[in-house]
C-alpha cells in the first residue's frame, strides 16, 4: 500500500512544544490522516481543517497512546520524531484499529476443558475456567502456560460512585478518546506486569512436559507463566466498572477535593470491580512503596488475595485472619492483610509491586489442569529455566 508521505516543518500539536508551529498546511495533512486512519468509534475531526484544535488533539493523542505506544501522549507531533514516523507508516492504520475491537479474535479453537497428554514434538491444550482461561503449549525447548482474562471494563456514566470504603465520590464522562486509551494501555501493562516472571519446574510425573527428541533422548521443559488480558465486550470473566474523578480544573476535581478533606483526607480507594482513572499511575502507598493500582486488581481478578492471606508466615497470616474476624467490614482488605512485614508489605498484593513465589499460584494450580499426571510439587523459580535432560 502506498500512502502520501506527511512531511512537516514545524510542530502541530499543543502545549509548549507546539509554540510557534500549527502551520496551517501541516495541521491540514495531520488532521486529514488522523480522520483517514481513525477508527470508527472515535469522533471525526469536524471540517474546515486547518486549525489546531481539541478533537484534533485527541486523535494525536490516541494515536501516540494506541500507536505508537506512549505511555504519556504529549499531544505534539514534531518534525522528524516517533510520532510522525507512526503517521507514515501504513501499518499504523490497522494497528489503531485493531486496539479498538474490544475482544480479540480467538486465535485458537477453544475446546472446552480438553487436556491432551502428546509424545509429539509440539503441544497445546487448552482449559476454560470461571476465573480464566489458559493455554499450555511446548516445544523441544520450553513450554509457556497462559492465563487468559477477559476483563470486561465499564466506563461509570457521570454522577457519584461509592468507593472500597462506601465513601462518596463525584464522577465525569469519560470521552471516547481518553477511555480506549486507558482500557488498552491497562490490558496491555497488566500483561506485561504479570508475564515472563516465574517459571514452574515439572514434577517427574507431568507427563505433558516431557518429551523424546529424535535421538530418542527424555527431555523435561520448564514452563514459563504468562498472562494476557483481553478486552472483552459482553460477558467476561471479571466485570470492572470505572470511575473518571475529573481532570485538574474541572468541577467535578473541585467537588472531589472538597469530598476527600470531608472523607479525612482519604483519596478514592479502588477495588477488585471498581477502579478509577489514576490507577494506571504508580501512588505512593509508604515509605519505599509505590503501587499501579491495576496489577494489584488484575492480581486479585487472576485469584490471589491479600499477601497477609498468601504468606508462608505464619504470625502474619494469623494477625490478617484476626483482623478479618475482628472487623467483618473490612475483612481481608484490613491493613494488616496487606502486609504486616516490610518484605510483605513490598508485594503487589500488598502494597508494592514486588512479586516473589506465591504469586505464581494462579499458574502453580492451573497446570494441574492441563496436565492429568502431574499432581506432584510444581517447584516456581523467578528466572528463565533450562530444559533438562531425564532418565
Ligand atoms: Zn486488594
Amino acid at each position: 500500500m502506498s500512502i502520501d508521505f506527511i512531511d512537516i516543518f514545524l510542530p502541530v500539536g499543543v502545549g509548549p512544544k507546539a509554540a510557534g508551529g500549527n502551520n496551517r498546511v501541516d495541521v491540514t495533512r495531520v488532521q486529514e490522516r488522523l480522520n483517514d486512519w481513525m477508527p470508527p468509534e472515535l469522533d471525526r475531526i469536524p471540517r474546515p481543517y486547518g486549525t489546531m484544535n481539541r478533537q484534533t488533539e485527541q486523535a494525536i493523542r490516541s494515536f501516540q497512546s494506541i500507536v505508537v505506544g506512549m505511555k504519556r501522549p504529549d499531544g505534539v507531533i514534531e518534525p522528524v520524531k516517533k510520532t510522525l514516523e507512526a503517521l507514515n507508516d501504513p501499518r499504523s492504520k490497522e494497528r489503531w484499529h485493531r486496539a479498538n475491537l474490544a475482544e480479540p479474535v480467538p486465535e485458537r479453537s477453544a475446546s472446552p476443558r480438553q487436556t491432551s497428554i502428546s509424545w509429539e514434538k509440539e503441544l497445546r491444550s487448552r482449559v476454560q475456567g470461571s476465573q480464566f482461561d489458559s493455554t499450555l503449549t511446548r516445544d523441544g525447548k520450553k513450554a509457556v502456560l497462559e492465563l487468559d482474562l477477559r476483563l470486561l471494563l465499564k466506563p461509570i456514566p457521570e454522577g457519584i460512585v461509592f468507593d472500597a470504603d462506601r465513601k462518596m465520590f463525584v464522577t465525569q464522562r469519560w470521552n471516547t478518546h481518553e477511555w480506549i486509551a486507558y482500557k488498552t494501555r491497562l490490558a496491555r501493562e497488566a500483561g506485561t506486569f504479570w508475564s515472563g516472571k516465574f517459571w514452574l519446574v515439572p514434577p517427574e510425573s507431568a507427563r505433558s512436559l516431557t518429551y523424546v527428541n529424535n535421538l530418542g533422548e527424555r527431555w523435561r521443559v520448564p514452563v514459563e507463566c504468562r498472562l494476557r488480558v483481553h478486552l472483552a465486550t459482553t460477558r467476561g470473566h471479571t466485570k470492572v466498572l470505572v470511575a473518571h474523578l475529573g481532570q485538574p480544573a474541572t468541577s467535578e476535581e473541585a467537588l472531589n477535593r472538597q469530598l476527600r478533606r470531608a472523607h479525612g483526607g482519604n483519596a478514592f480507594r479502588s477495588h477488585a470491580q471498581l477502579y478509577d482513572q489514576d490507577d494506571l499511575d504508580p501512588v505512593n502507598r509508604g515509605t519505599g512503596l509505590r503501587q499501579r493500582t491495576h496489577v494489584h486488581e488484575v492480581g486479585h481478578a487472576i485469584g490471589q488475595p491479600h499477601i497477609g492471606q498468601m504468606t508462608a508466615n505464619v504470625t502474619s497470616a494469623l494477625q490478617c485472619t484476626l483482623a478479618a474476624i475482628a472487623n467483618p467490614e473490612q475483612g481481608t482488605n484490613s491493613g494488616i492483610c496487606y502486609g504486616a512485614t516490610a518484605a510483605e508489605k513490598q508485594n503487589v498484593m500488598g502494597m508494592g509491586e514486588r512479586l516473589t513465589a506465591v504469586n505464581a499460584q494462579p499458574w502453580q494450580q492451573r497446570i494441574l489442569q492441563h496436565d492429568s499426571g502431574a499432581l506432584g510439587f510444581w517447584e516456581v523459580k523467578m528466572t528463565p529455566q533450562k530444559r533438562t535432560r531425564v532418565k
